[in-house]
């Protein structure tokens, strides 16, 4: 008898997009075949833990015709599109955002039937018709260099060297993490809100190996500006370029980011360009990055409001008095709502009527779930943190089920020294694969082995810089002993609203190390 493989299984939903009948399959599938639990992903997505192999054909054909699906959601292809999960319905270009995120899935969705042959025996159960300019975009071959002469048109015969990760924002919001992709976009429009074109940046990415100099988290470069008509030839030429020179000989160096390194950033553009059969237009000017996360009550501009949940490790789960799965379900099946998930791993359900506004209240409230920001624990709110043990089989240490522990003893801490108000992006990972994108936090923890972690400092709280490596193994009994002195010296140190990651990266890994070994605690 065959063993009881089980499985996790992730949806593709561009821009976080769920729509309500999705969200009750997955949480009906989740309690039948499932931990009984639901996992809000980074990129947007929902996991299901814990599905036996035999019921895998279930639940993925359930989630297609939910108007769901896990196409392209893992694997050497594009990845799930993430987008900014604010639904202002008064702003162009946050809806140009979601629009342009939906067409750069569809264009990069693979074209082999397979998908559909295992699990929908053939039957291709696609909810949304796809757009007809994607569609021809997807059939035009650019310069004659695009096209592949396999069934797959922009993937060829053997897809991506590596996963390949894209978003769409707008200017000014970086809830998006934009420098951590393969490839982003920014939305410009003229004064009017008119669509003019869109920014690219490419060869961010985070994922990297423990004491392998040679793999690292790299920052995205600014490539250029491309017009609106020109934009699905450009993305597709970004995509070639990658898929004809990432390195498929190594898998740890085969990321757009390694490509872009290795060549520089004039050289990769000349490349794209070719196979674009056109010059870029310089990047234009944008304002400063922000980081949102939309928690709380807000309007979304045509009379409607949207409410933004904080989910504590993206685990939407019902235990004890704390009922957020039931909750969720309750509100959208009553009223039908809509959800965007975001990249903090928090959901955004929308298209609330002013007169619901209370109710919905009382059913978090009576199912335990805190909906003020203002009553949310000032670190869990900022804090990311990947699934890693006991669902995911790469990691080396703990992540989900250990940080809230570890955010309790840095708020201690806190409290200890005086400094109960501060507040820091703090994110955890439990291998240096760096899902939850530790690598850009304030206070990163990146799992090496069991109980210990290379701890990253030096980011900004809007996510514009990599963090780096400042201990490579901590085990975190000593984590009250390592951080005192470093908050100590940022306590007496610091110039008026400098945050944590920004005190550490302008005094310097030495000084807080000199810092650190004279510190005598009272
Ligand atoms: Fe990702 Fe590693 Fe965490 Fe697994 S343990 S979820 S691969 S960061």
């Amino acid at each position: 008898q065959e063993k009881d493989y089980q499985f996790m299984l992730r949806t593709r939903s561009p821009g976080g997009f769920i729509p309500p009948q999705l969200y009750l399959t997955l949480e009906r599938l989740s309690e039948e075949y499932g931990n009984h639990t639901l996992r809000t992903t980074t990129r947007q997505g929902y996991q299901i833990h814990g599905i036996l192999k035999k019921d895998l054909k279930t639940v993925i054909s359930n989630i297609v015709k939910s108007m769901g699906s896990t196409l392209g959601a893992c694997g050497d292809l594009n990845r799930n599109v993430m987008a900014p999960p604010a639904p202002y319905k008064n702003s162009p270009e946050y809806q140009l955002a979601w629009e342009y995120a939906d067409k750069i899935a569809d264009l990069l969705t693979p074209q082999t039937g397979a998908y559909y042959e295992i699990w929908l025996d053939g039957e291709k159960a696609i909810s949304a018709e796809e757009a007809p300019e994607v569609k021809a975009a997807r059939q035009k071959n650019g310069n004659g260099t695009i096209f592949t002469d396999s069934v797959e048109p922009i993937y060829g015969t053997h897809y991506m060297p590596r996963k390949f990760k894209c978003c769409v924002t707008v200017p000014g919001d970086n809830s998006v993490d934009i420098y951590t992709h393969d490839l982003s976009l920014v939305v410009i429009t003229n004064k009017k809100g008119e669509l003019q074109g869109f920014n690219i940046l490419a060869g961010g990415g985070l994922g990297r190996t423990h004491r392998k100099e040679q793999t690292f988290a790299r920052a995205a470069d600014e490539i250029g500006f491309v017009a609106k008509n020109d934009v699905f030839d450009l993305v597709k030429a970004v995509v070639a370029t990658q898929r004809d020179y990432g390195d498929r000989t190594d898998r740890r160096h085969a990321r757009l980011k390694y490509l872009i390194n290795d060549w520089g950033v004039e050289k990769f553009r000349n490349k794209v360009e070719e196979y674009f059969g056109k010059k870029l237009k310089p990047f234009k000017k944008l304002p400063q990055w922000k980081y949102e996360d939309y928690l709380g009550w807000h309007e979304q501009g045509d009379g409607k409001l949207f409410l933004g949940i904080s989910i504590e490790n993206g685990r939407v789960k019902n235990e004890g008095d704390f009922q957020l799965k039931n909750a969720l379900k309750k509100v959208i099946e009553k009223y039908e709502l809509p959800t965007r998930l975001t990249p903090n791993h928090n959901a955004i359900i929308y298209e609330i009527e002013p007169q619901w506004q209370e109710d919905i209240e009382k059913i978090f409230l009576s199912h335990g779930v805190e909906i003020n920001p203002d009553n949310v624990n000032h670190l869990t709110r900022y804090a990311m943190a990947c699934p890693a043990l006991p669902t995911c089989g790469l990691a080396t240490t703990e992540s989900e089920r250990i940080i809230p522990s570890i955010l309790t003893r840095i708020d201690s801490l806190l409290a200890k020294l005086g400094m109960a108000e501060e507040t820091f992006v703090i994110r955890m990972t439990g291998c240096p694969n760096g899902c939850a994108r530790p690598y850009m936090a304030e206070l990163g923890f990146v799992g090496d082995s069991p109980n210990v972690y290379q701890i990253w400092l030096g980011g900004c709280p809007n996510q514009t810089r990599l963090a780096r490596p400042y201990v490579d193994k901590l085990n975190i009994a000593e984590l009250e002993t390592f951080l005192e002195p470093l908050l100590v010296y940022f306590r007496d140190s610091k110039k008026k609203k400098e945050t944590f990651g920004q005190f550490c990266h302008r005094v310097g890994f030495d000084a807080l190390r000199t810092f650190a070994n004279e510190y005598q605690p009272n």
